[in-house]
């Protein structure tokens, strides 16, 4: 039923549920689990001396969420393909769905954002209304 499970993760309390939860499904189903962590590429600095610089510490910081990530899910019976992407959280989870022909997206209802009130993040709310496949949003 479930094959290629996508996993959205930023590192937050919420994600982090999320992989506990898509770790069980994947667990269940012999699932491959795409782990997917999009940064911002600093696209607005092209050109600039300081881009590459600033590009590689941000890719460099973002392989340390993934790597968090990994040691999070320990030892699994089941496959896991990590997905570095830069761009757009929303289009960036999407296109990576898309490829794996993900069955289920798992994310957390919110995430490292700080503003107070929102029931759901910006990104899980883009995420659930343009999917092509399931989503499953974890409190
Ligand atoms: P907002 O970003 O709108 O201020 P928020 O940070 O609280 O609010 P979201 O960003 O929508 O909420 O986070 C919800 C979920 O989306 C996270 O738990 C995670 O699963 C996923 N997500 C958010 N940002 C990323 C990211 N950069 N890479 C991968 N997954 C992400
Ligand atoms: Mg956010």
């Amino acid at each position: 039923m479930f094959k290629n499970i996508v996993l959205a993760y930023d590192g937050s309390e919420y994600s982090q549920k999320a992989l506990q939860r898509a770790k069980a499904i994947a667990e269940r189903f012999e699932a491959t689990l795409w782990l997917v962590h999009v940064f911002r590429n600093p696209s607005d600095l092209l050109g600039y001396t300081d881009f590459e610089k600033l590009f590689a510490k941000r890719k460099s910081a973002a392989q340390a969420v993934l790597d968090d990530a990994r040691q999070e899910l320990g030892r699994t019976t089941f496959t896991v393909q990590e997905k570095l992407q830069d761009g757009l959280e929303t289009e960036s989870i999407l296109k990576v769905a898309e490829n794996c022909k993900a069955d289920l997206i798992v994310m957390g209802t919110r995430g490292l954002g700080t503003v107070k009130g929102l029931l759901v993040g910006s990104v899980s709310r883009k995420v659930i209304h343009l999917a092509e496949c399931p989503v499953m949003v974890v409190h």
